[in-house]
């Protein structure tokens, strides 16, 4: 299985509410997954084409006046997916950690792409008045939903999981709080676990208190802190496995810490 790292632009935070004076840049994270026999699963697709159109602002209408998106046309996920010699439209399922603006606005360039996200999301995202953080433009066209089945599975110390393809490669890990409904992946064999928005920035995983932005962003905090606790215990004991959050900086391989637009386009974790 072949897994690839990249980020499809920055996201341009005002600085206090990541507790810093000067605006603060964000990467948002895809993961391309090249299954021997499960074709390409991508997980999360960040910002697309649609975001080329409108530039700088962001789809969220509440946040475009405060938060912008840094995103040079090369970074669409659909285009680096390209430039590793992949053809986009081969991209048989798309994993959403959950379907927060940041994480679904590429949809729209995968028409044929299977949508695989938990159930509580899909409810809260498609509700008649779309709640704070769900822009529904972004996911209206989607064609096939997979809704995840979860089972009574311990995964890393997480009481539901469902092992996706059968075979142990990709396993959907339950991680509540952020959303309304919150999905982590493990990459058993990469020993990468990619937990979405659980945490914004590595060092939640070792300090008390997240910033005011992801506060803000935060679904069931009660919910979201156990999460975390557990998050941590997992990183005290288990260091050898990466987590990687979506808006993470420094993936195995090193991103430098600069604003993510100017990072390499693509990144090849494990062969
Ligand atoms: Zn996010």
């Amino acid at each position: 299985m072949k897994v690839f790292l990249f980020s499809t632009g920055a996201i341009e935070a005002p600085g206090p509410v990541m507790r810093q004076m000067t605006n603060y840049f964000f990467p948002m994270m895809c993961v391309l997954i090249d299954h021997p026999s499960q074709g390409l699963s991508l997980v999360d697709c960040g910002f697309g084409t649609n975001q080329l159109v409108r530039g700088d602002r962001n789809p969220e209408r509440l946040l475009a006046p405060f938060v912008s998106i840094k995103l040079h046309a090369s970074q669409i996920a659909a285009k680096q997916i390209q430039s590793l010699d992949y053809d986009p439209q081969d991209v048989q399922r798309i994993i959403l950690t959950h379907m927060h603006w940041d994480h679904c606005d590429g949809l729209a360039d995968f028409p044929n792409a299977e949508v695989v996200v938990h159930p509580k999301e899909k409810k809260h995202a498609c509700r008649f008045l779309p709640p704070l953080g769900y822009e529904p433009f972004q996911f209206f066209d989607v064609k096939k939903w997979q809704e995840v089945k979860f089972r009574r599975q311990n995964c890393l110390g997480f009481s539901r999981s469902l092992d996706l393809f059968g075979d142990g490669s990709v396993k959907l890990v339950d991680l509540p709080g952020h959303s309304a409904g919150h999905q982590g992946v493990f990459l058993p064999s990469e020993k990468i676990f990619l937990t979405g928005d659980a945490f914004l920035e590595e060092d939640e995983l070792h300090r008390r208190r997240p910033r005011p932005y992801q506060l803000m962003n935060t679904y069931n905090h009660w919910a979201n802190w156990r999460t975390l606790s557990c998050l941590r215990k997992l990183h005290k004991h288990s260091p050898d496995i990466a987590m990687l959050g979506s808006h993470s900086f420094c993936p195995p391989g090193g991103w430098p810490n600069h604003p993510v637009h100017w990072q390499p386009l693509a990144r090849s974790y494990s062969i």
